[in-house]
């Protein structure tokens, strides 16, 4: 692999900022909240830096004593203090400024907390939003254990690191300020001298951060793994369970479980080890404070105080080692949801595409060709005129690209070549949801949601009332048999209805379609023969659905071919020849063929 180019250093700085400045735009409409929580923070940092000062003046007040070499040698030397009752409330001085310093603490996390999780929110939406709008291409070649696993994880890694460092970033850098200064105004010889091994800590968390962000990367990954692994292992449950698999798929899972750990430990080990490295230093600077105590007289209250304040500096200076690793891997995860974010759809609407409403039904496909993958034609030179409410088949081998014309009329994909009209507007020049509305499908996949069956029917027109629900049940025959389910219409169907027979999956879907009521019905007729009483009344469903539509059929039943209006024989993505069957019978040889072996001897398909 050539070595990535070199960009100068503007650029870099560039990209390095960018995606915080695109997180930073989430924050928009939530910035009173926000800049509440900044002021609180700012609060709570400047109480925790002035708490040493405060503990000082108490201090000098009640214990006006020294400490040290001189103050020993002059141990005799007694001062009487100011009586208990005064004492008691000078003290009481500094739980009111650490109480405060705690609510203004308290506040700051909560608005930050708020602001975050609506960000994740907004994100999360954002991008389920902009993933759902791809076109199918785009789920052809994504997995959708990968997408869940952008959806859920990586937006919850950003924002769990998000508030953490809108927490730490404004508090804790102003508490550090303060306490130093105010260390420092305190005794800056004593402050300096224990103080002067702080910058050494930066070393471990530059060092450790970068391997944060390359672990984490690695951590986010795996996470999508595992997540595709659950999604295939559920959703293809029978698969599974068929091919005896479950400690295959539970292996792989185990696999995958494991490099998760790994993964996880290493983010772990590099965040963790930062904070004893800052310990083991900071012990050290006991040592010198102890020393120059030992070495320089200094008064009890000024040794509290300081003692106190190099105490409270510790929690924030932590803190602040830590941010740049959140960073890093809340960058990681932004990074990714930013690139899903950039996916643009292959399939878009036109500017300012009118809606397709009302239409008659009338299709045209004009020299259409189109291929999945590039110099490889699914469909080529495809030429067809359908008149308003005629009913036509599509036949041909397996392969030959009759699910491709219905994918191609419902504009999943945009055709390379040629035009694809509906009432002689071409498809491409309306907008994609009204020309979807436009058409009904009844597939051999039928595709029932986890949930009742009345909400499965409403799909079709999801403000159908009741009535109209078991109207179009009635229609599809599929009545009768909702009733016997125990609850009726309100029956959980199962995970992609599998507490339903194949056939009583049809007949739903055909209610659907019956309750959509749109001109155009698209019909993949199930090429797997079910029952002969499932099979009438689906055929007899399927006739009153067809009654005054437009109807393409990629036709399996004999029946189906008998009574359209033409049926188009297909090879290899062309038209080879299209007529009645009467026609073709005699001339065709490939219609002939295939009449043969799918139509006239139905049980030996
Ligand atoms: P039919 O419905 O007649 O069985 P299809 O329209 O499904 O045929 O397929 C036509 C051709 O396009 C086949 O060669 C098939 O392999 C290819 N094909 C279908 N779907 C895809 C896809 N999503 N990606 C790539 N190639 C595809």
């Amino acid at each position: 692999m050539p070595p990535p180019p070199k960009l100068p250093f503007p650029e870099l700085l560039r990209q390095f900022v960018r995606p915080y400045v695109r997180l930073l735009s989430y924050l928009k409409p939530y910035r009173k909240r926000f800049i509440t929580g900044l002021g609180f923070g700012i609060a709570a940092g400047m109480l925790s830096g002035v708490v040493p000062l405060v503990i000082k003046t108490v201090g000098d007040k009640v214990l006006p004593g020294g400490m040290g070499r001189a103050a020993l040698m002059d141990a005799a030397h007694q001062t009487s203090g100011p009586g208990i009752g005064p004492v008691l409330w000078i003290t009481m001085l500094i739980p009111a400024v650490m109480v405060a310093r705690g609510l203004c603490s308290y506040v700051n996390t909560y608005c930050m907390a708020w602001v975050s999780f609506r960000i994740l929110r907004d994100l999360r939406t954002q991008l389920f939003g902009h993933l759902i709008s791809q076109s199918l291409d785009f789920f052809n070649r994504a997995k959708a254990g990968r997408l869940i696993s952008r959806v859920v994880n990586d937006t919850r890694m950003a924002q769990n690191a998000m508030t953490s460092i809108s927490g730490d970033l404004v508090k804790n850098p102003i508490a550090v300020l303060t306490g130093a200064v105010v260390l420092i105004s305190m005794d800056w010889k004593f402050s300096l001298t224990t103080l002067v091994l702080f910058p050494i800590c930066i070393v471990p968390v530059i060092v450790f951060g970068r391997k944060v962000r390359k672990a984490g990367k690695a951590e986010e990954n795996e996470a999508g793994t595992m997540s595709v692994i659950l999604q295939e292992s559920f959703s293809g449950i029978r698969v599974v369970k068929a091919f005896a698999r479950e400690g295959y798929q539970t292996e792989q899972f185990a696999k995958s479980s494991d490099e998760q750990c790994r993964n996880s430990m290493r983010v772990r080990k590099s965040i963790d080890i930062v904070q004893p490295l800052i310990e083991s230093v900071s012990a050290f600077g006991v040592v010198l404070a102890i020393l120059y105590v030992y070495l320089f007289d200094i008064s009890v209250a000024k040794f509290v105080a300081l003692c106190a304040g190099i105490f409270l500096l510790y929690e924030p200076v932590k803190a602040l080692s830590r941010i740049p690793m959140l960073m890093q891997k809340c960058m990681a995860s932004a990074e990714a949801i930013f690139e899903l974010l950039a996916t643009v759809p292959t399939v878009r609407d036109a500017e300012a595409a009118p809606a397709l409403t009302g239409s008659r039904g009338a299709i045209r496909f004009d020299q259409v060709s189109f291929s999945y993958v590039e110099d490889q034609h699914a469909v080529r030179d495809f030429t067809l005129e359908i008149p308003a409410g005629q009913q036509f088949a599509l036949v041909g081998a397996s392969g030959a690209g009759k699910s491709t014309i219905l994918s191609l009329l419902l504009r999943f994909y945009d055709p390379q070549q040629g035009v694809i009209a509906i009432d002689g507007s071409p498809i491409q020049s309306v907008t994609q949801a009204s020309l979807r509305s436009q058409i009904g499908i009844v597939s051999q996949e039928t595709f029932l949601f986890h949930d009742t069956i009345a909400t499965n029917i409403r799909y079709g027109r999801l403000n159908a009332t009741d009535e109209e629900v078991e109207a179009a049940a009635r229609m599809a025959y599929a009545h009768d048999f909702i009733m016997a389910q125990p609850d009726g219409y309100n029956t959980i169907v199962g995970d992609k209805g599998c507490m339903l027979s194949g056939g009583q999956q049809q007949r739903l879907s055909i209610a659907r379609a019956l309750l959509k009521n749109a001109p155009i019905l698209l019909l993949d007729e199930a090429t797997s023969a079910l029952d002969s009483e499932s099979e009438k009344m689906i055929q007899a469903a399927l006739e009153r659905l067809a009654q005054g539509r437009t109807v393409i059929a990629i036709a399996h039943r004999l029946s189906t071919i008998l009574k359209s209006d033409a049926i188009v024989v297909m090879e290899h993505g062309r038209m080879l020849d299209c007529g009645r069957h009467a026609d073709l019978l005699p001339r065709s040889e490939v219609y002939r063929r295939l009449y043969e072996l799918q139509f006239a001897h139905p049980e030996l398909a």
